[in-house]
């Protein structure tokens, strides 16, 4: 896990669904006459700065005019701000960028801190919480700076400057940017969008209410029956959709054939939640008992809850009235309304490949089709096959056996760390020794262990960067009162490794507007990278060529399941621009169309049973505004730089080349990093080699 700056939580406000101006599409009554003026006004300018800014001119003039709205002021100032902020040569434009990269890392470095300090006795463990504790957690001093900047026309100043781009554009000609352009592009990215209040509002309130729907939407175990009416299920286990039936279908595994009978289950009941004939009152409801399979609803014989069961209860079996879809529909309808405001992204589609994960989503939708399609996916079925002794079904998309070797023996490992690290300090002063163990020069790994701050934590792990290059990154990890354990030693070597990260990509990087990665993907694949090593760190051996090879099977397979699933969101959104008007029942079977194509093409050869619908389960689908295919690009990218630095075999050296190039676009940076851009071969590759170390 990472905690980033207030930059990136802005930047990713910049992917996220929610941009323009309701001023973007004028009336025609409105057009001659400012374009009366704008002609002029290039006119006077290319008089005042020569012909050679003809171009800018227009281009800059055209920018704020596509965000400047009646309450920023009439024709005449719009005139007036043009005349004065346009700056016309290099040198003024020099002058220019080079202000605002000093001011906006001041804003943003110190809005930072200042949040940090803000959330310092509630995200470390410094002693019992005060109740305005809370109240200083919630504040975030960053959150206003866009809306101010377009206030007081800083945003305005940067627009009439410098060019905004398109994602084809930077794909097309990135490569041969200077530096400094790319560093422009990011200062302009800053105000590529200003959000509607009310636009906002609507998208916030359709994401809360997905929110909410997702978040109670549990199935009590206990109360399901199979044929003969026995509970397969232990009592109280209360289980939420997707995530909890999925892993707690994976972790039926460890019981051989004794768990086909739970697994089969509890995919019965993830069609029944897509096809929505789940009977509404089991949702949630220690109450009653339910057999997905026939779909009867009793008054449960059990209780499992502190609620008692009325006496005369008769649930209904009335379905589920199509609420999934419904809620998944007002979130489209919610994001639609800034389309047409958003004229380089009009579609929440466009917005989500080419601003958010900056892939074209042709290249996407290529990417997964290719590791669905590969016939690697029917050899490692067949291992599959082979070790649990069957013919697969469809919930063995989950299988997750592939498993390195032996276990580590974690009491042993537990009190060599609790020795070693009894306190945060003690981990802090010894930084600098795990660093060279991970193979950074003694130098680097003295001045990364300087720029990096170690604070317990009261959660879990996290790693926060700094984003100003005289702070410091912070390593927030928990230590136990008896010192530091395994789990701790592990995550907190992860965290680490997003800090390094984050201390070469904002310090080291030439331009600070280009400082961080291109997305989240990449920060996890750094930081994993660090993870993988942790036992080499304890002088323990690493794993093996088999341990190797069964994680490569286990990410492809991963990689495989959760591609699907990509494609399958990204079709339901297309689904949904196409019929607008849709109501849930049609969305509804919408969705169960696309999960069955998809299932038909990809997996049915593989799994069986035709037209299952399984691969529309996941709640992200219904609450994250087409989040998913992220996950499968995800992998392959931690797969491409995992495999960089192994070949290198100089992980020092290597992660520093690749951290320090900033946040340029996804494949650029990867092409920097490794030579191709981001892409399947890597993993297809490995899991092929797997595969054969297997044999
Ligand atoms: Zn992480």
């Amino acid at each position: 896990m990472k905690m980033s700056g207030t930059i990136a939580f802005m930047l990713a406000a910049l992917g996220a669904p929610l941009p323009g101006s309701p001023g973007v599409v004028p009336t025609p009554a409105a057009v001659s006459g400012v374009e009366a003026t704008s002609t002029r006004l290039v006119q006077e300018l290319v008089t005042r700065h020569g012909e050679g800014q003809r171009v800018r001119i227009q281009r800059g003039l055209r920018q704020v005019r596509a965000f400047w709205r009646t309450e920023d002021g009439d024709e005449r100032a719009f005139e007036a701000f043009a005349k004065a902020h346009f700056a016309g040569d290099q040198s003024a434009q020099d002058a220019l960028f080079n202000r605002l990269e000093f001011v906006l890392e001041s804003a943003f470095g110190h809005a930072l801190e200042v949040g940090r300090d803000f959330r310092w006795y509630s995200e470390l463990d410094l002693g019992p919480m005060l109740p305005v504790d809370e109240v200083l957690s919630g504040y975030d001093p960053g959150a206003h700076f866009v809306d101010d900047a377009f206030t007081n026309k800083l945003a305005f100043a940067v627009l009439l400057n410098f060019p905004l781009s398109s994602l084809e554009e930077r794909q097309r000609d990135g490569a041969t940017w200077t530096r400094r352009q790319w560093a422009e592009a990011r200062l302009v990215d800053l105000f590529a969008k200003r959000i509607p209040a009310e636009v906002n509002q609507a998208a916030a309130e359709a994401s809360g209410q997905a929110e909410r729907y997702i978040a109670s939407y549990n199935i009590w175990m206990h109360h399901l029956l199979d044929a003969s009416g026995h509970r397969l299920f232990e009592p109280k286990k209360r289980l939420l959709s997707h995530w909890n039936l999925r892993d707690e279908l994976k972790s039926r595994y460890a019981e051989g054939p004794g768990g086909l009978a739970r697994q089969r289950m509890i995919q019965k009941v993830m069609e029944r939640i897509v096809t929505q004939t789940i009977p509404a009152a089991v949702i949630d409801n220690p109450l009653v008992d339910w057999n997905p399979n026939s779909n009867q609803v009793l008054a449960s014989t059990v209780q499992d809850s502190d609620q008692a069961i009325p006496a005369g209860f008769k649930p209904s079996s009335t379905p589920e009235p199509d609420t999934r879809y419904k809620v998944l529909l007002d979130c489209f309808l919610a994001v639609r309304k800034a389309d047409p405001c958003s004229p380089t992204a009009p579609t929440h589609i466009a917005r989500s490949f080419e601003e958010g994960r900056q892939l074209p989503e042709a290249r996407v939708k290529a990417i997964l089709e290719e590791v669905c399609g590969s016939p690697l996916v029917k050899q490692v079925a067949r291992v599959i096959e082979h070790r649990v002794g069957r013919k697969l079904e469809p919930f063995d998309v989950w299988y997750n056996g592939f498993r390195p070797g032996a276990g580590l023996d974690e009491t042993k490992l537990d009190a060599l760390i609790k020795a070693k690290y009894p306190t945060p300090a003690a981990y802090k002063a010894d930084m600098p020794n795990l660093l060279q163990g991970l193979g950074f020069s003694p130098e680097r790994a003295v001045w990364l262990a300087s720029r990096i701050e170690v604070d317990p934590a009261r959660g879990s792990g996290h790693a926060m960067g700094a984003q100003r290059r005289a702070d410091n990154a912070h390593l927030r990890t928990r230590v136990g009162r008896d010192g530091m354990d395994y789990k701790g030693f592990n995550i907190a070597v992860h965290e680490m490794g997003h800090n390094v990260e984050q201390t070469f990509s904002l310090v080291n990087v030439d331009h600070w507007l280009l400082n961080g990665v291109p997305n989240t993907a990449f920060t996890e694949a750094l930081a994993f990278v660090f993870q993988a090593q942790d036992l080499k760190l304890l002088g323990q051996p690493l794993p093996d060529a088999k341990a190797q090879a069964e994680k490569t099977l286990n990410d492809f397979w991963m990689t495989y399941e959760i591609a699907g699933v990509g494609l399958v969101d990204t079709a339901v959104w297309h689904w949904m621009y196409d019929h607008p008007a849709a109501t849930p029942a049609q969305l509804k079977e919408a969705v169960l169309g696309i999960s069955r194509d998809v299932w038909n093409r990809y997996y049915f050869p593989v799994l069986g049973q035709k037209d299952c619908v399984l691969l529309g389960i996941y709640s992200h689908m219904i609450h994250s505004f087409l989040y998913l295919p992220d996950y499968a690009i995800g992998h392959l990218i931690a797969f491409q730089i995992e495999h960089e630095i192994e070949k290198t075999g100089k992980l020092g050296e290597t992660f520093e080349r690749m951290a320090i190039q900033g946040r340029l676009t996804p494949d650029l940076w990867m092409r920097g990093a490794t030579g191709r851009p981001v892409g399947p071969e890597a993993l297809l590759d490995a899991t092929g080699k797997a595969l054969k170390a297997l044999q």
